[in-house]
């Protein structure tokens, strides 16, 4: 199971939000009229919050449409040769994956979603602003192999237990553009 998030991740949700990689999703800005292609780590101790929360931002529908993929990692399982699979090459089957859910669903948004603290992140041992690079390689290979697609990169972020109980979660909108300039600024080299 993850730990809680460290101090300087909490520095690193921070600082993401003060230079809006991370924002609150505004759902007009979403089209999802024909539903989306969700990919998200498996890791169960968040995921009704993540799903449950995604449903919400369909305002263009009557009922939620979303065509779920959950293995471990989530979208940063799908970076090319992502060091958060155990199996080399993982990532094209989950690739092969999103574009089948495609043609079969016909439906042409893909939601990339990475969470903090996650389980498969810590186990590789790779630092989360890795990680999150490895999340916005991804958004460019969905892109690229798949004509006319389009993507939206999420980031859900577990807080830890409130004061007096319950669940402290937030799921953004992670902007793939400003995280480029963020990276930059702070000298954040892709590992793969
Ligand atoms: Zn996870």
């Amino acid at each position: 199971m993850a730990s809680k998030l460290t101090n300087n991740e909490l520095v690193l949700v921070k600082s993401l939000k003060n230079a809006e990689v991370l924002q609150d999703l505004d759902p007009h800005l979403l089209d999802q009229r024909d539903g989306i292609i969700i990919v998200a780590c498996a890791d169960g101790d968040y995921f009704f919050d993540l799903f449950s929360h995604h449903a919400r931002t369909q305002i263009h529908r009557t009922d939620p449409r979303m065509h779920t993929f959950g293995w471990h990692g989530g979208a940063l399982a799908c970076a090319p040769c992502s060091p958060v699979n155990p199996v080399k090459r993982a990532d094209d089957v989950f690739m092969r994956q999103i574009a089948d859910a495609r043609s079969l669903k016909d439906i042409h948004l893909v939601g990339l979603y990475a969470h903090m603290p996650c389980g498969a992140v810590r186990t590789c041992g790779i630092p989360m602003e890795k990680a999150l690079a490895l999340q916005v390689r991804a958004y460019a290979r969905v892109k690229a192999v798949n004509h006319g697609i389009k993507v939206a990169c999420f980031l859900h972020v577990d807080y830890g237990r409130r004061v007096g109980g319950g669940k402290n979660f937030h799921s953004y909108y992670f902007s793939p553009e400003k995280w480029e300039r963020w990276a930059q600024q702070h000298n954040v080299q892709p590992i793969v």
